[in-house]
């Protein structure tokens, strides 16, 4: 069977460093406060530029106002002026001797700085044709002649003058248009003052929502800076926490690679397990040798109550034909395996080494919530299924080249060094201990005349069915072995004599059912041996097995000879040979 998309063990392990391995909620960046943050500096920075301008604003409204009250005060001294200056004439022509002239040229001189500009101001409010500026100097021409007619002590003429020229009359007219003027004059002030107060309450509001958001900025930017610390822990924490995880992961892959077969992997996933995904019950399926079921090997924190199906037919498994991890819900909704029962939520991931399925790693979790944390450790769980799957192909190859040391690639037996090893070791145990052991020694009959008859591929074949019909007949702790050519040893301990003989011909009889088959006679001799009832030690018990073989072939084959039994032994009373079933002529 073959998945596309389960990663290897390194790719997990790669993947772990990067993204999303982890049970652990990844710390989450949030956009917004940035952006509020911007808003509220580029708000500032509006209002500190409105207050500026409002600023400016209220000063050219200051000076424009000052400007038109110095203007207002300038034309109310040069009304003043022109009064004093009338005031002292009228004096002097009345002969009063206070009257200081010295007053009245120092009055015509600052006069004459001020009439030229401020008079003309006058004159839309002068009913005559006569511009004020232009009746400043009748005035000043008529108190010039009045000041000489009165130095001429001519005080009449002075008055006459006055009186006929009306100066006063003048002076009064200047004065009520100054009075309209500046009547005028002050409701520009108010205008200004009015604008001066406006801009004022503008910008004292303004800085007020500018200390308010400077205020609310600050409280902003040291929440963000809280947020941002909290993030950076997190971030911190997350990092270690991946990188113990990984730690984890690399010291199970690292530990993998010195296991030696499948009890040393399995207790080292379940330590992995118990640190990487705490709380998750879990179970390991292999598949078998001949790859049609899925074994349970291994399970976890998991109640004797709860009890897991031995096999699993990966055509009934999802997580199998998909290739990827897939969730059983623990109430059986949705797509759920066959062998799923419900109760428990079950994640089950395929593991995958160099191309093919090795097995299923299986995670439990019931009770609240219990897909939804069984999805937050997929990551993990897939990481570890691929970390234990590289060590199980290691292990599988392992086994392998072990088998091919050691077997025949032929039969599939045992090869004749592994033999005499085991042999030798069976002896020695069965000595040591005082237990019984048997070797059945046999040689298919005629075997060059099948070959000549048939060829040689029906000779291998006929081989290899006398081979897995002899292992399927004995019991797990026998061994069989390919001694040579058509010779064949079966290793029996913990077996006596005549039960290795009953042994003996139920298998010469299982071979001798071979004929029909193939359609010729096939058939095979055997030579019985054991310790301690024939022989003491490795060569001996071979050799004894082989006469007894020998005896077999000369007593025509397709028969079953036992070796003769040691001397001193009492419970040699009997023939030593047994013929179990008539023999059939094999010739
Ligand atoms: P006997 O009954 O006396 O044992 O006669 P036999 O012909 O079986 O004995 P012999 O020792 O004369 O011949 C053994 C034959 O087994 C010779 C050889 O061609 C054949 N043989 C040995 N190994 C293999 C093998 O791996 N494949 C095949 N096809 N034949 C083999
Ligand atoms: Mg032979
Ligand atoms: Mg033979």
């Amino acid at each position: 069977m073959m998945a596309p998309s389960v990663g290897t063990g390194a790719s997990s392990l790669m993947a772990a460093t990067t993204d999303g391995l982890f049970p652990i909620a990844r710390p989450r960046r949030n956009a917004r406060p940035a952006s509020l943050s911007a808003g509220i500096i580029v708000l500032v920075f509006f209002m500190v530029a409105i207050v500026a301008t409002g600023f400016a604003f209220i000063d050219a409204q200051q000076r424009a106002l000052d400007v038109h009250r110095e203007a207002a005060e300038s034309m109310r001294t040069t009304l003043d002026l022109l009064t004093e200056a009338d005031s002292i004439i009228t004096r002097l022509a009345v002969g009063d001797e206070a009257a200081s002239l010295t007053d009245y040229y120092g009055a015509l001189e600052a006069l004459g700085a001020l009439s030229a500009a401020n008079m003309p101001l006058l004159d839309p409010y002068l009913a005559g044709e006569t511009g004020a500026l232009a009746a400043a100097q009748l005035l000043e021409s008529d108190w010039t002649e009045a000041v000489r007619l009165a130095s001429m002590a001519d005080l009449a003429g002075a008055r006459a003058l006055l009186i006929d020229r009306d100066t006063g009359g003048l002076v009064r007219e200047l004065r009520d248009a100054e009075d309209n003027f500046l009547e005028q004059w002050t409701a520009r002030f108010s205008i200004y003052e009015e604008r001066i107060a406006i801009g004022t309450w503008v910008v004292l509001l303004l800085q007020v929502a500018g200390g308010t958001l400077a205020i609310v900025g600050l409280i902003h930017a040291y929440r963000l800076s809280r947020v941002e610390a909290n993030g950076r822990a997190a971030a911190v924490a997350y990092a270690d926490a991946s990188r113990d995880q990984v730690k984890k992961l690399f010291d199970m892959a690292d530990v993998l690679q010195v296991a030696a077969d499948h009890t040393d992997a399995n207790a080292v996933l379940r330590a992995t397990a118990a640190d990487l995904v705490p709380g998750f019950p879990g179970a390991l399926y292999i598949f078998n040798n001949s790859r049609d079921r899925l074994v349970l090997t291994s399970f976890w924190d998991r109640g004797t109550d709860q009890p897991l199906p031995e096999t699993i037919p990966p055509s009934q498994c999802w997580a199998l034909k998909r290739g990827k991890p897939h969730l059983n819900h623990a109430n059986g909704s949705k797509l759920c395996c066959d062998h799923h029962s419900t109760g428990d939520a079950v994640l089950e991931i395929p593991m995958m080494a160099r191309g093919e399925f090795l097995g299923l790693l299986q995670l439990f979790a019931r009770g609240d919530e219990a897909e939804a944390r069984l999805l937050a450790v997929e990551n993990m769980g897939a990481a570890l299924a691929d970390g234990m799957s590289l060590a199980l192909a290691n292990i599988a190859l392992r086994e392998k080249l072990r088998n091919q040391a050691l077997r025949d690639p032929l039969t599939g037996l045992y090869n004749r060094r592994y033999m005499e090893d085991t042999l030798t070791r069976f002896v020695r145990l069965a000595e040591r201990e005082q237990r019984t052991l048997s070797v059945i020694m046999i040689d298919l009959d005629n075997f060059k005349r099948l070959n000549d008859e048939h060829g040689h591929a029906m000779g291998d074949a006929v081989l290899r069915e006398t081979a897995s019909t002899i292992v399927s007949s004995l019991r797990e702790t026998d061994v069989a072995c390919r001694y040579g050519g058509e010779e064949l040893i079966v290793i029996l301990p913990d077996c006596e004599l005549d039960k290795a003989a009953e042994k003996a011909e139920l298998l010469r009889l299982r071979i001798e059912s071979l004929s029909a088959t193939h359609n010729t006679a096939i058939s095979a001799s055997f030579g019985v041996a054991s310790i301690p009832h024939t022989s003491h030690a490795t060569t001996d018990l071979l050799a004894a097995a082989d006469a007894a073989l020998y005896r077999a072939k000369q007593g025509g084959r397709n028969c079953v000879m036992k070796a003769p039994r040691r001397i001193g032994r009492p419970e040699l009373a009997h023939d030593d040979v047994i013929e179990l079933m008539p023999r059939q002529a094999a010739e």
